[in-house]
């Protein structure tokens, strides 16, 4: 990895000004599902377009029904509205809304999470939910300078054979995403149920991530070390309870794809103010700040910087430091990562300058 040309104890930005650093730093975001940044506008105006009926009467009693108790509940909510995606264009402009709040936000670098079975079990071809995705990828680059790519993730609930008939018809579309993950409904659900298809796309040169330690046990986060041989941990902030699983963290430079507004909606935290972003920096992990479902949890992922620095205190070193995480993180090559080094340390050279 290239070195930086910072030493990120000195970088002194003035309280006042954090939050437009917060705002302007480049980033990447590692964690995002692409159904979970559609906002009820966009839902009821494809649900409209589509023909389909939503059990809400109108974007406000959408939006009223986000009081989420833990993640099972919002999950309900998310599989409904996920419901008026059918064709290519309603994964493309799905995609696309959420490429330009990233743009907006200053992310160089996304990599969407997707849940092909969600729309598959309803009728859906595998080739229209990655073509327009991917199609929204493709514009992304050349329109908004966001270099996007895609992650097919298994929901954890169904089964391990389901999943395999998904990687098979996936498959055809092998070039259009980077790798894979496991998502949806945590507990009872652990790694190891999916060890053969995930040993499977080992085999097939896939990026590996799989969501473990959000509201699952610290043994969940170890399996999908140690089973799966997942490269990145997403949320994994119950790892805190156990310190030899920290150390094995920090050691190995595993990062976390930590979801500060996720974990407060869902409530793994009471407050944020609780959260224990910090705990997992100063134990010298490789700590992401991402924004989970954007349009269920409150925010995109500046919001959840800004949030988050300010109940928890965090300085512009972390800053740095998080933002840098990102991209050495990401599934980028060498070159891609470099250059997004580079224009974070120019971004805080001209802050720490004054300008
Ligand atoms: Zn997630």
């Amino acid at each position: 990895m290239t070195p930086s040309t910072f030493d990120p104890a000195t970088i002194s930005v003035p309280p006042a000004r954090l939050p437009e650093l917060l705002a302007r730093m480049p980033k990447a975001e590692l964690h995002i599902h692409i159904e979970g940044s559609l906002e009820p506008e966009l839902m009821f105006k494809m649900a409209r377009r589509n023909g389909v009926s939503l059990p809400y009467a109108s974007v406000d009693e959408l939006r009223r029904a986000y009081d989420f108790s833990n993640l099972q509940s919002f999950l309900d909510i998310y599989y409904a509205g996920a419901s008026v995606l059918l064709h290519e264009q309603d994964f493309y402009d799905v995609a696309w809304a959420y490429l330009q709040r990233a743009q907006a936000d200053n992310v160089l670098r996304a990599e969407l999470f997707f849940d092909p079975q969600t729309h598959t079990a309803r009728g859906v071809a595998m080739e229209t939910v990655i073509g327009g995705l991917h199609r929204a990828c493709e514009d992304a680059r050349t329109q908004l300078g966001v270099d996007a790519a895609l992650i097919l993730c298994f929901l954890r609930h169904l089964s391990e054979d389901d999943a395999f008939e998904t990687l098979e018809a996936a498959l055809p579309y092998r070039d259009q995403f980077i790798g894979v993950g496991l998502d949806s409904s945590e507990v009872g659900h652990p790694p190891e149920k999916f060890a053969r298809v995930f040993a499977r796309c080992r085999e097939l040169g896939l990026h590996l991530v799989a969501h473990a330690g959000e509201e699952g046990p610290p043994a969940y986060v170890w399996s999908a070390l140690d089973v799966l041989k997942v490269e990145r941990i997403d949320h994994g902030v119950q790892s805190a309870k156990d310190p030899a699983l920290m150390k094995r963290l920090a050691q190995d430079g595993i990062a976390l794809t930590v979801c500060p507004l996720s974990n407060l909606k869902l409530c793994v935290f009471p407050k944020l103010a609780e959260h224990n972003i910090r705990t997992l920096l100063d134990a010298g992990l490789k700590v992401t700040i991402n924004s989970d479902d954007p349009a269920y949890f409150g925010g995109y992922v500046n919001t959840n910087f800004l949030q988050t620095f300010e109940a928890t205190g965090l300085t512009a070193t972390h800053a740095w430091q998080l933002a840098r995480n990102s991209f050495e993180a990401s599934f980028m090559d060498a070159a891609g990562k470099a250059r997004c080094l580079e224009r974070l340390d120019a971004c805080f050279a001209e802050f720490a300058g004054g300008h």
